[in-house]
């Protein structure tokens, strides 16, 4: 690339802080026939978040990404203070994918702007208790909050979120079709390390004898996807088998289980293979990793 292309390229995006700011920004594309889609984040970005920033632009002509920690979708003794904050490396990052309009970067006060323990909430069904929900109570709730609040400031036509968050994907759907939000959910595809571990910003908890270890994950789930391909349908058994390799390699397991991939609903012998989903959360050291493969 010539010095006057990266020049360009680092020119490109505008970070905004304000909700008029933004507006203002995607109403002129919008006005102009331009599709936005936004990409959500809470920064520490990896190649993962660039892959959806990447995606969105093939499918919109602008792309609004966001990066915002949210208060709201952590519980009590979860990891928000210490949640990795780095900001300038996630602006070069951005700024260098080369396909990122503008970067809203709102206050916390921006966001909920009543404070946040007066503030209005989004309340999703039962599925939201279960699988992550059960081991983080308010969790998904708090994530719908913001990603409603966000999609009110930004109005975009798409909303372009990882199928490593597969529960949230499968949410906040719901809520977009429930509320008749004016947008499209897409799902992207998980990127990877070399060795299979899903990229997060968790990742950074694990330490060098860990991160040896943590793409037991996806082999796990691998091996439960390998079963169901190979006929065998005692989901329960094969969940089981998953958990044990798990703990066998240092893991906390809080769930390993094959799910309808549609709803999230407990699989039934109609439910064919190309129709489920494997899904685990396990605790490796101070690291919550949680990961899923379609069947
Ligand atoms: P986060 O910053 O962790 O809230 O993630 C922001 C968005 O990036 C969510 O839609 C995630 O599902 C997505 N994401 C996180 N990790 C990955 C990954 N390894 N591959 C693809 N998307 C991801």
């Amino acid at each position: 690339m010539l010095l006057s292309e990266q020049v360009t390229a680092l020119a490109r995006v505008r970070a905004v802080h304000t909700v008029a700011g933004i507006r203002e920004l995607v109403a002129g594309w919008r006005a102009t026939g331009g599709s936005v889609a936004f990409v959500p984040t809470m920064g520490n970005l990896h190649d993962g978040h660039l892959s959806l920033a990447r995606l969105a632009a093939s499918k919109a002509d602008v792309v609004v990404m966001s990066i915002f920690v949210n208060p709201t979708q952590f519980g009590p003794g979860e990891d928000f203070a210490a949640y990795p904050r780095t900001l300038e490396d996630d602006l070069e990052k951005i700024e260098g994918s080369g396909v990122v309009e503008a970067v809203f970067l709102p206050e916390q006060q921006t966001i909920y702007p009543f404070g946040m323990a007066d503030a209005v909430r989004i309340v999703l069904p039962a599925l939201s208790r279960e699988l992550c929900g059960a081991f983080r109570p308010g969790h998904f709730d708090g994530v719908a909050s913001v990603v409603c609040r966000l999609l009110n400031i930004v109005q975009p036509q798409l909303l372009v979120m990882g199928q490593k968050d597969y529960q949230q994907c499968v949410l906040l759907e719901r809520m977009v079709a429930d509320l008749q939000m004016p947008v499209a959910l897409v799902m992207a595809p998980t990127q990877r390390e070399p060795d299979g571990l899903a990229m997060s910003s968790r990742n950074r908890y694990l330490d060098a004898d860990e991160r040896k270890k943590a793409s037991t994950l996806h082999a796990a789930l691998a091996q439960m996807r390998d079963a169901v391909l190979g006929g065998d349908r005692d989901f329960a058994r094969i969940a089981n088998m998953a958990r044990e390799r798990l703990v066998a390699a240092g893991f906390r397991p809080d769930y390993v289980e094959v799910r309808r991939a549609r709803d999230l609903a407990a699989p039934s012998d109609a439910d064919a293979a190309g129709e489920l989903v494997a899904l685990g959360a396990a605790w490796l050291g101070r690291a919550r990793l949680i990961d899923n493969l379609r069947v």
